[in-house]
């Protein structure tokens, strides 16, 4: 009986996951859709803890381990969570991320333990390939998959996690790329040496499997530029979801599986629309560097020409009085916190009869949506956010664009310019609008670290200052016109 309840625990909890995730696809819906999901994943912990028998008729015992356990990583991950900026949020998922990879590369460890146990090669030094042959090698087949999945996400997100934070720096070497084929080659080839012909030296080579794993999830990160690291984020999540999958064959638990196949899935598309929307091919993030130190590109090497300010009273001036402006938030608008003061602009000047909308480009700001998540906060109405393919057809017809701390999504290299490391993205058409104000400190690139030739055009002025600064002065001067 206890275990029908358990079946449908874990049926109730699948379920849970797909209809969480299907809610996420909506900003309205996505802080219901994580609740949702969230409290199918309690119900399946708590089911497995209590009601889970193994085929002896034993439960789950060390309560003080498991509890110590969830509670230690309950109190770390709500704090983390709690404390973590919005900028940082990429930082913090790559971490999650890299813990999953762990504990599915932990499950395969100890699982091997079990499978090997009883195998002392000091005492029978010559039964190693009776024994190891007799081992149940569909379970080795799968422990071995996790095992290397999991190791490579855990450390190409540990990696992952240090160059967004700054830590780590890219680093690349001739022949790195053949090394990397030649080590998950080898990698592959030893797991099928152990599952095929059980040699004495089994357990010496897994552990070897564990090292050079762990060894190629850092050279295969190692070398990919800063700005593509979401992507392979995105991709590492998927990994750790297939090798979460495998855990779950080896329990033969329904909710891990379903579980993981779902973070696999999701992952996956992820990497493709992220990459879509850059107008890139995986294979071009993966050996790419975009965004580290060596993007180059005429862009680049074109600095400057002549640009021009305007005065707070001439943009609030020329603002009061549009039929239409389109506001285009970036990465500089999560820095400054400026969300609210935005949101308060766009209301005082629908109250002088101006329309306002926001231009959103898919990969503006640090994370997928980030802007999305940044103007909910802060209560701006979902109607308003338009994505870029809507964006580009209203450019024509808004009098000011408004462009708060972006630079990379709005850059015309992006179109002209075959030489620049972001041609092909698809970007923000801003130039097609009568005037352009951009608002950001300095001359400075953006996160691809290459001028922006926008900045120069005739019809663009810049209003120099941090975002949530500039906003406040103009909205004081917005509501003086
Ligand atoms: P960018 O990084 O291109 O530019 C941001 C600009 O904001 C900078 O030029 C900076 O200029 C300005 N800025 C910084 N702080 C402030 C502040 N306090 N007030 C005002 N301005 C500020 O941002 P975009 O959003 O245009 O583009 C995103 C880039 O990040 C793309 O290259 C994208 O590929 C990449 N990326 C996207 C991810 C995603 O999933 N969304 C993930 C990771 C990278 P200054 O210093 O002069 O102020």
């Amino acid at each position: 009986m206890e275990v029908h309840i358990l079946t449908i625990c874990y049926l109730i909890a699948s379920v849970t996951f797909i209809l969480g995730l299907k809610m996420l696809s909506n900003p309205a819906t996505a802080r219901r859709g994580n609740l949702v999901a969230a409290v199918g994943m309690t119900l399946a912990i708590l089911g497995t803890i209590f009601l889970y028998k193994d085929d002896a008729g034993n439960r789950l015992h060390n309560y003080g381990w498991i509890f110590g356990g969830l509670l230690i990583g309950a109190v770390i991950g709500t704090l983390a969570a709690k404390k973590v900026k919005m900028t940082a949020m990429p930082e913090m998922v790559s971490l999650f991320n890299g813990m999953g990879g762990a504990c599915a590369a932990l499950i395969s460890i100890v699982e091997f333990n079990h499978l090997t146990h009883g195998y002392n090669a000091a005492e029978y030094p010559q039964e190693g390939f009776q024994f190891f042959s007799g081992i149940d090698k569909t379970q080795l087949l799968i422990i071995l998959l996790g095992l290397i999945i999991g190791s490579i996400s855990f450390a190409g997100s540990m990696i992952a996690w240090g160059k967004l934070n700054g830590k780590i720096k890219d680093f690349s070497f001739k022949g790195q790329h053949m090394l990397n084929n030649i080590l998950i080659l080898v990698i592959f080839g030893l797991a099928a040496y152990i599952l095929v012909a059980s040699p004495e030296e089994t357990i010496l080579y897994f552990y070897v499997i564990v090292a050079l794993a762990l060894f190629y999830g850092v050279l295969f990160v190692m070398p990919i530029g800063g700005a593509d690291m979401p992507v392979v984020i995105s991709l590492l999540n998927s990994f750790t979801g297939v090798a979460a999958a495998c855990g779950g064959f080896l329990y033969d638990n329904k909710v891990m599986l379903t579980g993981g196949i779902l973070v696999g899935a999701a992952g996956t598309l992820l990497t493709i629309l992220m990459c879509k929307a850059m107008n890139r091919s995986l294979m071009n993030v993966l050996i790419g560097s975009f965004g580290g130190s060596t993007a180059t590109g005429a862009a680049q090497q074109q600095a400057g020409g002549s640009y021009k300010e305007i005065t707070l009273s001439d943009a609030a001036m020329v603002m009061s009085y549009a039929n239409k402006v389109m506001i285009v938030p970036g990465y500089g608008l999560a820095v400054a916190q400026a969300q609210h003061v935005c949101h308060e602009l766009e209301k005082v000047l629908e109250s002088k009869g101006v329309e306002v909308k926001y231009a959103i480009h898919p990969v503006a700001g640090r994370m997928p949506g980030h802007m999305n998540v940044l103007l909910a906060e802060a209560d701006v109405s979902y109607e308003k956010l338009l994505e870029m393919e809507q964006a580009n057809d209203e450019f024509k017809s808004t009098d000011v664009v408004l462009i708060l701390g972006a630079n990379d999504v709005v850059n015309p290299a992006a179109k002209n310019d075959p030489a620049s490391p972001i041609y092909g993205m698809p970007i923000l058409e801003v130039e097609e609008a009568k005037t352009v104000i951009v608002n950001k400190r300095s001359m400075k690139p953006g996160y691809a670290g290459i001028e922006n030739q926008l900045f120069f055009q005739p019809k663009t002025s810049m209003l120099f200052g941090d975002a949530k600064k500039a906003l406040q002065d103009l909205l004081a001067e917005i509501k003086n016109v």
